[in-house]
């Protein structure tokens, strides 16, 4: 039976983070794993150059606390280590360790914050669909994993949780391409739980303290939640935050994967939580539309009607002008190249979009909406 730990931490005022992440650990027995020359990696998620107010990366206190406990431990090698969006560089990597509060918290504690932007191959021969990742260079190199996600809708994937933080250790660039060969949601999902098995993280731990509803996973709105988990199974602990965000768990489909691949239990009665989930409202859902009922369809009319129903009916990323100031970053992270800057604005060609929402994701002043399709 996996456990799932839970503690109500309502902010992150420092001493409180402290104490919830040191009972965490404590719950999992993670010091019994550690050694005084295991070399730690913190993996957070720094998806992009923002503040930690604005609720969209992990929050440094946690980062801190993780670092605080580690070393008090006797650890001395801990390195924080992410590939956010946009180009993998050391400029690019400088900006957002700064703006996150990465910086600060890594200079304070003499600890590495990643600077190199190589990366190796990593296999994992039982993948289902990728059996082959480029891994950025200090998660290939750590001993012991430590996936830091932050709670958040996602407007692909439906959740950003403990699977999902890891497609960050692909390398910058590299991420789109993965957009453009698996278009669909459901392959795409099923390679995010094979990159899960690939990196094999030891213990995550999720900051829902300030999580985020709606457009997730930038351009969303603020949900406070005052909760930290943690468990050593990234399935069971993402199956649980479908709990916390009120949806159903086989709806999100890395977690419907995860329990279709036996790594995840799919019963919330055989979870183990140590701590309470407070009841609260569903969060609200990004405006993405999952209209996939064509699967009941006969195969030969399957293809058209699919055709019809992604073109016409679902949601589509669409560029508000007046906020747009013609950066290119979603022209940049866009896996079909289909974004073109005109005249410092932005347009989108819709007949290659596959509607991934990576332009979405990336674009740095919330100007592009995700616009209901038709029949929503
Ligand atoms: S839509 Fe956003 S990311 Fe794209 S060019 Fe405009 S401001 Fe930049
Ligand atoms: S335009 Fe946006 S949603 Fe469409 S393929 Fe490009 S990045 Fe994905």
């Amino acid at each position: 039976m996996t456990n799932i730990s839970i503690t109500q931490t309502p902010s992150y005022d420092q001493p409180l983070v402290n104490k919830a992440v040191q009972e965490h650990m404590e719950r999992f027995n993670i010091r019994s794993k550690l050694s005084p020359d295991i070399k730690v990696l913190i993996k957070p998620n720094l998806l992009m150059k923002r503040t930690p107010g604005e609720f969209t990366t992990t929050h440094p206190s946690i980062v801190e606390a993780v670092i605080i406990w580690l070393k008090e431990s006797g650890v001395t090698s801990i390195t924080v280590a992410d590939s956010p969006g946009g180009p993998y560089t050391v400029s690019a990597l400088k900006g957002i360790y700064q703006t996150s509060g990465m910086a600060d918290v890594c200079q304070r504690h003499n600890v590495t914050l990643n600077m190199d932007t190589s990366s190796r191959n990593l296999e994992n021969k039982k993948g289902k669909l990728v059996k082959q990742f480029p891994i950025i260079t200090p998660v290939c190199d750590a001993d012991f994993i430590i996936d830091i996600c932050k709670l958040k809708t996602h407007a692909m994937t439906g959740l950003s949780g403990a699977v999902k933080n890891l497609f960050g250790t692909i390398p910058g660039l590299t991420k789109p391409g993965y957009h453009a060969r698996f278009p669909e949601k459901a392959p795409f999902c099923s390679m995010l739980v094979d990159l899960c098995e690939t990196i094999r993280p030891d213990f995550i731990l999720v900051d829902a303290i300030q999580a985020m509803e709606g457009n997730g996973p930038s351009g969303g709105t603020l949900r406070e939640t005052g909760l930290i988990l943690a468990s050593d199974n990234p399935y069971e602990l993402d199956y649980c935050l479908c709990k916390i965000i009120g949806v159903n768990p086989r709806s999100i489909l890395t977690v419907k994967e995860s329990i279709s691949r036996g790594l995840c239990c799919g019963d919330f009665n055989q979870l183990n939580l140590i701590g309470e989930i407070p009841r609260a409202e569903p969060f609200r859902v990004p405006r993405e539309s999952s209209l996939d009922f064509t699967t009941f369809l006969p195969p030969l009319i399957r293809r058209p009607v699919r055709a019809f129903v992604f073109h016409y009916l679902s949601a589509k990323p669409v560029i508000i002008r007046e906020k747009c100031i013609g950066c290119g970053k979603c022209s940049e992270s866009c896996p079909r190249n289909t974004i073109q800057i005109e005249a410092k604005k932005a347009k989108i060609n819709y007949r290659n979009c596959i509607r991934c929402y990576c332009c979405h994701e990336m674009c740095p002043v919330k100007a592009i909406d995700i616009r209901k399709g038709l029949i929503r």
